[in-house]
């Protein structure tokens, strides 16, 4: 390579979030030894110690899309050495921009409408039908600052729960489940998608992650890599990136895109080649990516939320892999998670039984 365009060797990588997936970001490279990673506790930020951080560290990249806009807009300073571009994080921050990239990419989604007063409510109505999904544009999570309007006389109630600020309006999509799927994209353009994942929700909340998903298809593997193709490449995006999906009779609908790793892929860190962790790093730090091939032919990832104890049932269990975050108990928190690895679907599904405890009632079903 000629020397004069070579890039310096990234020695530094800042991370904003020390939460779970900061740390798991952290651990995946650990054994590279010429990299330091920083990480950065955003619940403790003030405009000095930030600014210090994002000079002091080679690259910067985040392990949430939920940065707010204060900090968005000091992260400017820094913009060509964050990764994630600071585009990308902008544009999946707001729900109307994130689907207008998506359609621009040519990646289907539900039909929407923005909506900024009571009367878009009722256009939203005209031009979508009923049900629609109301949802803020931004900082929604796990399905918070949602409503769902059923008839036209709901709208007065819909603004007043989560309006008087911006919203987007979403024609219901009647999908048969909810699938994910994760993929990288190195600096050079190579990208790898992981096998996408089932997702099983209750209250908002990743319950569980199930590969391969049941009477799962190769041509929707297809669609969905497909997918993650066109919205990395279309933002020259550089990193880990998700895309959360409903799956419908014939197709695949974007739901929405977390520019990040993502709950659903934890199963990588035992289950693939290459975790969705270590291939973030080695992307946003200039470097080649690596295989995502699932390493078994049947995996699962159930979510340890609001107590620890039901893992105990995974005490002397064979390819079982509990962790644990080291976080206080506390009702709905994601505490851990543990995965299965297994030779077949069955012998996945029958120990994800063993493991029911971690699951609320009704919700594990084979
Ligand atoms: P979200 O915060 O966008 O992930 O939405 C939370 C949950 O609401 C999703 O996991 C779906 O179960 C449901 N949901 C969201 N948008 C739609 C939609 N347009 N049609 C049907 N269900 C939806």
């Amino acid at each position: 390579m000629n020397p004069a365009i070579e890039k310096p060797e990234v020695k530094t990588l800042g991370i904003l979030g020390n939460g779970q997936l900061g740390q798991m970001l952290a651990t995946s490279i650990a054994e590279q030894t010429n990299l330091t990673v920083n990480l950065y506790d955003l619940r403790a930020y003030d405009e000095t110690s930030l600014q210090q951080f994002l000079n002091a560290n080679d690259r910067i990249s985040y392990e949430t899309e939920n940065i707010p806009a204060h900090i968005v807009i000091q992260m400017e300073s820094v913009e060509s050495k964050v990764y994630p571009s600071l585009t990308a994080l902008k544009t999946f921050q707001n729900r109307l921009t994130e689907k207008n990239a998506l359609r621009a990419a040519g990646i289907a989604t539900a039909e929407f409408h923005a909506v900024n007063c009571l009367a878009d409510i009722h256009d939203a109505v005209t031009k979508l039908g009923l049900p629609i999904i109301m949802k803020t544009t931004t900082e929604g999570y796990d399905g918070k600052g949602q409503f769902v309007l059923r008839q036209p006389s709901d709208a007065t109630a819909a603004w007043a729960e989560i309006g008087n600020r911006e919203l987007i309006a979403e024609a219901f999509v009647p999908f048969i489940r909810e699938i994910s799927v994760i993929g990288c994209r190195s600096e050079t353009g190579e990208i790898n998608v992981w096998p996408m994942t089932e997702n099983i929700h209750h209250e908002g909340i990743l319950r569980y992650s199930l590969y391969p998903a049941h009477g799962f298809s190769k041509e929707k593997q297809a669609i969905a890599e497909r997918y993650i193709e066109q919205i990395a490449n279309s933002l020259d995006y550089v990193g880990t990136i998700t895309l959360e999906l409903f799956e419908t009779e014939d197709n695949l609908i974007a739901n929405e895109v977390a520019p990040r790793v993502h709950n659903s892929g934890h199963w990588s860190i035992e289950g693939a080649k290459t975790s969705q962790f270590r291939n973030h790093m080695l992307a946003v730090t200039g470097q080649e990516i690596t295989a995502t091939d699932s390493l078994y032919p049947a995996v699962a990832m159930i979510n340890v939320i609001s107590d620890e104890t039901p893992t105990e049932a995974a005490n002397g269990m064979s390819d079982t892999h509990v962790h644990s975050y080291g976080k206080e108990a506390r009702p709905a928190r994601k505490l851990g998670h543990v995965t299965i690895t297994a030779d077949n679907s069955d012998d996945r599904d029958k120990k994800i039984t063993q493991l029911e405890g971690l699951i609320p009632e009704g919700v594990w079903s084979k």
